[in-house]
């Protein structure tokens, strides 16, 4: 697993680190689970971080030294990309893998770069697959000019599409993006994301609440999480008499400054005072993950109401713990999540449309409890990590039955996207 920027290691909630660094060790672990050798390289971004170790659940971890050992926001690490493929394809070559699997399309430049320094020495070289986790290609359709993504990502993220043996989409809405990118259908494969429904339950210790309906949003504090909607959604309900309700906002930075440190949180805070409804937001910060289930379990509803959403694991987190959601029908999200069985969908960036679900939700407890049940029935047969382990491992098992030499088609695109490196270096 090659993993550039998101570490299994990482606290989870900041603006750089969420669902990947989740999928990236909880992949791994499963895979070790059933037998297999998985090692992680993600990039070190601390003094304090050994090269190597192996983690309790047996996955080894590799933090390869490319640029310094501090953290570097993602946008800002396509220049340490040679570096990291050079130190790959030298581990590789005494430690040769038979899949590398890059997660984020800079991880998969990465792979290909160093796939191809090993293909002389090594027959059959490593099979390729990649999760790219986000397209720019939609992130720049919604971020537009506030997308701070490299411009290279523009023409290189499809190369890298169309350059690997298989691109694994986490839901059908990716696979199509994919196909519009030119990659042919046939190396196109779905696996979603999952959840630990050991820990994920809806049984076990709840945070202490009061009275007032307890929603939440859980997430990175990006605009794009649209957290904003939600607060709108308040006011309306408030305008029409219901101040009953509470919105947790779970992420961000956390500590005792962590409104004031956090543009993001500050732009929030204001919305939600100018719109009378200060009192009723409450920012709790980064939650740790181990104490994710007991906050889930103190709610009657999350909402997740982003602009986009590649796949989004928020959602079936709080379906594990029989929680109902409210989320706009976007990306993976309208898979995931079934209208009017375990949730509600909304429109995008639609607050008047959300105000109306929360209504629902808020009138009606056993419609929360029947969501909560099929939530958590859906989460234990369609997204545990051993599932979508075993998914991948099919996936997998049919890259190596079927290596032949690449098809021309891959063959060319690799070829391509090493000259266009080569010219940008
Ligand atoms: N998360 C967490 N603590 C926080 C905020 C988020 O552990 O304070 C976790 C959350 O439980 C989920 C992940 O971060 O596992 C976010 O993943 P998701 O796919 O929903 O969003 P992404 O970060 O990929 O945009």
């Amino acid at each position: 697993m090659v993993s550039e920027h998101a570490s299994p290691l990482a606290t989870v909630g900041g603006v750089d680190a969420g669902g990947q660094n989740v999928h990236v060790a909880e992949l791994s672990a499963a895979l070790v689970r059933r037998g297999h050798d998985v090692t992680v390289f993600t990039r070190r971004d601390s003094e304090r971080l050994h090269w190597e170790q192996t983690l309790p659940n047996g996955v080894r971890l590799v933090n390869v030294d490319a640029g310094p050992a501090r953290a570097v926001p993602k946008d800002k690490l396509l220049p340490y990309i040679p570096a990291f493929a050079e130190q790959l394809a030298n581990y590789w070559t005494d430690n040769p893998p038979n899949i590398v699997h890059g997660h984020f399309w800079m991880s998969g430049i990465a792979c290909i770069e160093a796939v191809g320094k090993l293909q002389k020495q090594l027959l059959p070289p490593p099979v390729v697959a990649e999760t790219f986790h986000a397209l720019g290609v939609v992130k720049r359709r919604h971020q537009g000019t506030d997308d701070t993504s490299p411009a290279e990502r523009e023409f290189l993220e499809p190369w890298v599409a169309r350059s690997v043996d298989r691109v694994i989409a986490t839901c059908p809405d990716e696979a199509f993006e994919l196909r519009q990118l030119g990659v042919n259908r046939r190396r196109i494969s779905v696996a979603p994301c999952g959840v630990d429904v050991e820990k994920f339950t809806p049984d076990g210790p709840a945070r202490a609440r009061g009275k007032r309906l307890r929603l939440a949003v859980v997430g990175r504090l990006v605009p794009r999480k649209g957290v904003d909607i939600v607060v709108s959604a308040l006011a309306l309900l408030a305008a029409s008499g219901r101040r009953d309700v509470e919105l947790l906002v779970v992420g961000g930075t956390s500590g005792k400054d962590r409104i004031a440190s956090d543009p993001e949180a500050r732009r929030l805070r204001e919305l939600a005072e100018s719109l009378g409804v200060g009192g009723q937001v409450i920012f709790v910060g980064q939650v740790p993950r181990d104490e994710m289930p007991e906050l889930f379990r103190s709610l009657d509803a999350v909402v997740c109401t982003p602009w986009y959403e590649p796949f989004g694991i928020v959602p079936l987190e709080a379906m594990a713990c029989g929680v109902p959601v409210i989320v706009s029908a976007v990306g993976g999200l309208q898979e995931s999540v079934v209208d009017g069985v375990t949730g509600i969908h909304v429109p995008p960036k639609h607050p008047a449309a959300l105000a109306d679900a929360i209504a629902i939700l808020a009138d009606d407890p056993e419609l929360r409890a029947r969501f909560g049940a099929a939530g958590v029935e859906r989460t234990r047969t369609r997204y545990t990590w051993d599932r979508v382990a075993s998914d991948t491992e099919r996936i997998y098992r049919a890259m190596l039955d079927h290596w032949e030499e690449p098809e021309a088609d891959v063959a060319a695109s690799r070829s391509r996207l090493r000259r266009v490196g080569e010219g940008a270096r």
